[in-house]
């Protein structure tokens, strides 16, 4: 029998830094809360600064924020070396910052396709790969992807942000192969229809395409915002240490098929 010599709580991210993009609000806000919880540092990036402020207030003395535009990528790497310099090594990166347009295919100009590509998609593999160049010399790290169930169903009026979704998923499996031999994993998480300012946007406060989403929804309900947390906690933990090169869909069921 093969013995197992994990820590005793290998849930616990104690002594983890761990940076979430996009974490002043929606499904960031709660990856940071939780991960606050099972005992990690966090630092949250966001656009705006009052509601990274009001989250930083409410992470508590371990959370720290920097205002940052995830789109402009010649940034990225100068955000990362600021992180380390002053908080030191990231143990975690969640690449959670995204923006949705919902719109008839027909009607989608280049300049929009292109700026969900810049923010979901570019922006994640110059994060990542920024982060990556100094997890893989240290033989440590966790690499996070909040990615969604539009990469795998042809859900109307979303053609630019399932495109960078499916970039993001077929990405998730080349890094996680790339990363392997130097101990860095690199995983996804697929939310489906969690409660926030993004999934109210995409429903258009239409009460019958909330129905729609609701019937197709095996579990009956939408999701929370920390139904996607207690998931990232996970992926990022020790007790994940062999799973790397995942898409977990977290759905409610909405996976198991249209
Ligand atoms: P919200 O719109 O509620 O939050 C998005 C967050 O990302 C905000 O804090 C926003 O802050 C930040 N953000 C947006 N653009 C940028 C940028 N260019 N640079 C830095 N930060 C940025 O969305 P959700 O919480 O719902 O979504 C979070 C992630 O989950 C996204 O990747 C989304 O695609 C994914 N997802 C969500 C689902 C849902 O049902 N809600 C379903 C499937 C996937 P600011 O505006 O200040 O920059």
């Amino acid at each position: 029998m093969q013995s197992t010599e994990s820590q005793p709580n290998a849930f616990s991210l104690t002594g983890k830094l761990a940076l979430i993009t996009g974490g002043g609000t929606g499904i960031g806000f709660d990856i940071a809360r939780c991960m606050v919880q099972a005992g990690a540092s966090v630092v949250i990036t966001g656009r705006r600064e009052e509601p990274l402020r009001e989250a930083v207030s409410q992470l508590g003395e371990t959370a720290h924020y920097f205002v940052n535009d995830v789109a402009n990528l010649e940034g990225l790497e100068g955000l990362v070396e600021q992180i380390e310099t002053t908080l030191g090594p990231i143990d975690t990166l969640v690449n959670n910052a995204g923006i949705n347009l919902k719109k008839p295919a027909l009607e989608v100009t280049d300049e929009e396709f292109s700026r969900i590509i810049q923010t979901n998609l570019m922006a994640v593999f110059a994060l990542t790969r920024a982060c990556a160049r100094r997890m893989v010399p240290r033989r440590s790290g966790s690499i996070l992807m909040i990615s969604s169930m539009a990469a795998y169903y042809g859900i109307d009026r979303v053609a630019a942000y399932a495109a960078s979704k499916s970039g993001v998923e077929g990405m998730v499996k080349v890094l996680a192969s790339e990363f392997s031999p130097h101990n860095v994993r690199v995983n996804a998480i697929a939310p489906g229809f969690i409660e926030t300012a993004m999934s109210k946007i995409a429903m258009g406060g239409d009460p019958d395409r909330r129905d729609r989403a609701m019937r197709r929804t095996p579990m009956g309900h939408f999701g929370k915002p920390e139904d996607i947390g207690h998931a990232a906690v996970f992926l990022s933990s020790e007790a994940a240490r062999y799973i790397t090169g995942a898409s977990l869909p977290v759905d409610g069921g909405n996976s198991i098929g249209f």
